[in-house]
Protein backbone atom coordinates (compact mmCIF):
# COMPACT_ATOMS: atom_id res chain seq x y z
CA UNK A 1 0.00 0.00 0.00
CA UNK A 2 1.25 3.50 -0.87
CA UNK A 3 1.96 6.33 1.63
CA UNK A 4 -1.25 8.79 1.07
CA UNK A 5 1.06 11.88 2.36
CA UNK A 6 -0.28 13.78 -0.95
CA UNK A 7 -3.87 13.33 -0.32
CA UNK A 8 -3.47 13.68 3.74
CA UNK A 9 -1.79 17.38 3.30
CA UNK A 10 -4.80 18.10 0.74
CA UNK A 11 -7.09 17.98 4.01
CA UNK A 12 -4.41 18.34 7.35
CA UNK A 13 -5.33 21.30 9.48
CA UNK A 14 -2.30 20.68 11.09
CA UNK A 15 -0.36 24.29 11.17
CA UNK A 16 2.51 23.45 12.52
CA UNK A 17 3.75 23.18 9.00
CA UNK A 18 7.52 22.41 9.87
CA UNK A 19 6.42 18.83 11.27
CA UNK A 20 8.26 16.17 9.71
CA UNK A 21 4.87 13.97 10.03
CA UNK A 22 2.93 16.30 8.58
CA UNK A 23 0.37 14.60 5.87
CA UNK A 24 1.82 11.06 7.38
CA UNK A 25 -1.11 9.73 9.29
CA UNK A 26 0.32 6.99 11.16
CA UNK A 27 3.48 8.53 11.85
CA UNK A 28 1.84 11.51 13.25
CA UNK A 29 -1.15 9.51 15.50
CA UNK A 30 1.99 6.67 16.66
CA UNK A 31 3.96 10.26 18.36
CA UNK A 32 0.68 11.57 19.91
CA UNK A 33 0.04 8.39 20.95
CA UNK A 34 3.42 7.96 22.64
CA UNK A 35 3.19 11.11 24.45
CA UNK A 36 -0.70 10.56 25.61
CA UNK A 37 -1.64 13.42 23.28
CA UNK A 38 -3.82 13.43 20.29
CA UNK A 39 -3.25 14.84 16.61
CA UNK A 40 -3.98 18.23 15.98
CA UNK A 41 -6.29 17.53 13.58
CA UNK A 42 -9.21 16.25 15.76
CA UNK A 43 -8.60 19.79 17.57
CA UNK A 44 -11.05 23.08 16.57
CA UNK A 45 -9.28 25.60 14.46
CA UNK A 46 -8.62 27.55 17.68
CA UNK A 47 -7.55 24.62 19.52
CA UNK A 48 -5.30 22.80 17.50
CA UNK A 49 -3.22 26.74 17.54
CA UNK A 50 -2.75 26.25 21.02
CA UNK A 51 -0.43 23.80 20.43
CA UNK A 52 -1.54 21.81 23.35
CA UNK A 53 -2.23 18.39 22.04
CA UNK A 54 -2.65 17.00 25.48
CA UNK A 55 -5.94 14.32 26.10
CA UNK A 56 -6.87 17.10 28.84
CA UNK A 57 -6.93 20.25 26.09
CA UNK A 58 -8.95 18.22 23.95
CA UNK A 59 -11.49 17.46 25.92
CA UNK A 60 -11.21 21.08 27.25
CA UNK A 61 -11.40 22.08 23.30
CA UNK A 62 -14.55 19.44 22.90
CA UNK A 63 -16.51 20.55 25.92
CA UNK A 64 -15.75 24.44 24.46
CA UNK A 65 -16.97 23.39 21.42
CA UNK A 66 -20.30 21.62 21.62
S1 LIG B 1 -0.41 16.87 14.74
FE1 LIG B 1 1.67 16.75 15.55
S2 LIG B 1 2.69 15.06 14.47
FE2 LIG B 1 0.81 15.57 13.38
S3 LIG B 1 1.47 16.94 11.76
FE3 LIG B 1 0.82 18.20 13.49
S4 LIG B 1 2.63 18.57 14.76
FE4 LIG B 1 3.09 16.89 13.31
Amino acid sequence: MDCKKKTNLSFCTCTYESCSRKGICCECIEYHRRSNEVPGCLFSKAGERSYDRSVSNFIRDQQKNK
